[in-house]
């Protein structure tokens, strides 16, 4: 009898054992109002895929993400190397695109569909913003982040862009469900748009300039680019995951938080410090205050 029941018990223990250690996600599946459901059968645009888009692919990949559309018609370099987790020499050297080498690595991270486009923003098709759940921009340039920003408005969905600077970093994040926040365009001044087409670091500094040309070449430290790539990708995750309740209750569940919607998060890593200050509506904006 005795060893039967001790048999029994070890039964027992290797199957609870199993089911644990054997669910990939079970870890964060612990967390109070996670449903893994809505991470896997979620699309994320990603509009840049070079050093906060790496980050922020890896993160969305590892918690599962079921698809990423990915948008870059950027090849690698040498130069990308110290800071994109996702890239390697050899891609360096061939000079691959950006999106074809993260679509191969991400493959060993998780089972999230991967859509490469090496296209110009312009020229994608719509149909790719109306299939995506968030989209997020990792770009470099007032331009694109005023494009996401202003298709994600128009299609109604949750948009976050981030913008890092040497030790610096911004995310902030739109929603035009929420009529009193600030979009991307709203701050956008007609000097800015004069001057849209030149390059600026992603927290507005102009980049060093020489024969009145621009340089785009900006200072990037990974450091501050895993710091904001991580707030970048948790805010899609509560996106995610809240959309649903305030879209039933016009407030965001209190398991997982409210996100940076009209607001802006700045990081400086010489104070060790952050700080949310509130984005003002323009009411004059052409993107969200638009009155039909
Ligand atoms: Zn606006």
């Amino acid at each position: 009898m005795k060893l039967s029941e001790n048999k029994d018990e070890e039964d027992f223990e290797v199957i609870s054992e199993v089911s644990i250690d054997d669910d990939k996600y079970d870890r964060q599946k612990r967390i109070v109002g996670w449903d893994q459901s809505k991470i896997s059968n979620a699309t994320v645009m990603v509009v840049g895929a070079g050093a906060t888009g790496n980050e922020l692919i890896k993160n969305l990949v590892l918690t599962g993400i079921g698809k990423l559309i990915l948008i870059d018609y950027d090849t690698i370099n040498i130069s990308n190397l110290n800071r994109c987790v996702l890239f390697d020499k050899k891609s360096a050297k061939k000079q691959e695109y950006k999106v074809d080498v993260v679509k191969k690595a991400v493959k060993n991270l998780g089972e999230t569909e991967i859509v490469a486009l090496k296209e110009d923003l312009n020229d994608i098709d719509k149909d790719f913003y109306k299939k995506s759940d968030v989209i997020c921009s990792c770009v470099d340039n007032i331009e694109a982040r005023l494009q996401s920003n202003n298709y994600a408005y128009y299609y109604g969905i949750p948009f976050i862009d981030s913008g890092i600077d040497e030790f610096y970093g911004t995310v902030q994040a739109v929603y035009s469900e929420v009529k009193d926040a600030a979009c991307m365009q709203c701050g956008v001044s007609g000097m800015d748009l004069d001057l849209m087409w030149q390059k600026y670091s992603c927290t507005g500094q102009e980049i060093e300039s020489e024969n009145g040309e621009t340089i785009g070449k900006m200072a990037t430290l990974i450091t501050t680019t895993a710091i904001i790539g991580g707030i970048q990708s948790q805010q899609v995750i509560k996106f995610l995951l809240g959309l649903d309740y305030f879209k039933k209750t016009g407030k965001w569940n209190p398991n997982i938080g409210e996100p940076l919607i009209g607001k802006q998060l700045n990081y400086n890593g010489l104070t060790n410090s952050f700080e949310i200050i509130n984005k003002i509506k323009n009411e004059e904006c052409w993107v969200c205050s638009y009155k039909k």
